[in-house]
């Protein structure tokens, strides 16, 4: 266990992590008001270690406190903003999909005056793992997907404009704290067709001064293992290449790699982390599969600027899965790493 990643094709999380079955009795508990608060902190805390001993136990090089401590992606986060408050439920029965989240709406400016928490993520990891960390965050656009704008604001862009600087602030506060591999989620870049150069400004600022690597994840949608939006890359380019972005992160095992030589016709120098692990999937990869994609991807980008990576968070499969998952996408990119060290 070290602070350092190969130099050629770096395995990595996207972020979130499976939860552990007994994490999900003690959210039930947690919401009934059965557990008090260092009952609480406990409990993430012990979320948190599990997550980082499952990727370290699978050999993943750059790794994330496993979101252990957000629910649903964003919607923990709503809890730390004023002046939102929550909406009659859309749905109380039937399966759970992209009509069921609580929706919120907007009662004046709102602020989020603990800031988002990922500082206190970082630093709660950082103390508990000598590997390379990478933190992730919610763009303005993503962290915006249930708040619909009522007083304060004319529209829900005009809200994401406020998250940006909210984010911002976030983003420079966990640099300063030492965090130098950040990663930014928005994919309602794809799920909400509209404005993507207005959209590429809002990153753009959301990013804006802020010191670290900084990587840019855009997919499709994931919940319940569901993608919502058109699945597909190509109208994102070239606007995509005016982000703020050292690596931009895509999904293709779920599209069996559709796509796979796009960025060698829109990309440039930048680097990609490629998602060869298919998270919305019960098959479970053979290294063989994933060094199979791995060598797709190497015929567009250079060993040193591909991150090998699942194609998005695993919090919607199950953690035997996700662990068995995470093993063969290590050992599918040693095949390859060994592939090419031979070459040599
Ligand atoms: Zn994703």
């Amino acid at each position: 266990m070290s602070k350092t990643a190969p130099s050629i094709l770096p395995t990595t999380v996207v972020g979130s992590h499976a939860y552990p079955s007994w994490l999900w009795t003690a959210l039930d508990e947690i919401e009934k008001g059965g557990y008090g608060s260092t009952d609480v902190r406990e409990t993430f805390d012990d979320a948190v270690m599990a997550a980082i001993m499952d990727q370290e136990r699978a050999g993943v090089d750059i790794i994330t406190d496993g979101e252990m401590r957000r629910w649903y992606f964003v919607q923990s986060f709503y809890s730390r903003m004023s002046n939102i408050v929550e909406d009659p439920p859309l749905r109380k029965v039937g399966l759970y999909g992209y009509d069921s989240p609580q929706r919120y709406h907007t009662t004046g400016r709102v602020s989020v005056p603990q800031g988002l928490g990922i500082v206190e993520e970082y630093e709660f990891t950082r103390r508990r793992t000598d590997k390379p960390l990478k933190l992730t965050c919610p763009g303005p656009l993503t962290l915006t997907m249930h708040v619909r704008p009522g007083e304060g604001y004319s529209s829900r862009l005009d809200l994401a404009w406020e998250m940006a600087a909210v984010i911002n602030g976030e983003l420079k506060a966990l640099a300063d704290a030492g965090a130098d591999y950040i990663q930014i989620d928005e994919p309602s870049f794809a799920v909400i067709p509209g404005e993507l150069n207005e959209w590429v400004r809002l990153y753009n600022a959301t990013v804006e001064g802020v010191d670290a690597k900084l990587a840019l994840h855009v997919c499709f949608g994931n919940l319940s293992s569901r993608p919502r939006g058109k699945r597909t890359y190509e109208w994102m380019f070239p606007a995509l290449l005016d982000t703020r972005s050292d690596q931009l992160v895509l999904e293709f095992a779920n599209r069996e790699m559709k796509e796979s030589g796009l960025w060698g016709e829109v990309g440039d120098e930048r680097e990609l982390g490629a998602g060869v692990i298919d998270v919305k999937s019960f098959y479970v990869e053979r290294p063989e599969d994933v060094a199979e994609r791995i060598r797709e991807m190497l015929k567009v980008v250079e060993p040193e600027k591909l991150y090998v990576s699942p194609d998005c968070g695993f919090f919607q499969l199950p953690r035997w899965i996700t662990y068995l998952k995470l093993e063969a996408m290590v050992k599918g990119a040693k095949l390859v790493r060994q592939e090419l060290e031979g070459a040599r």
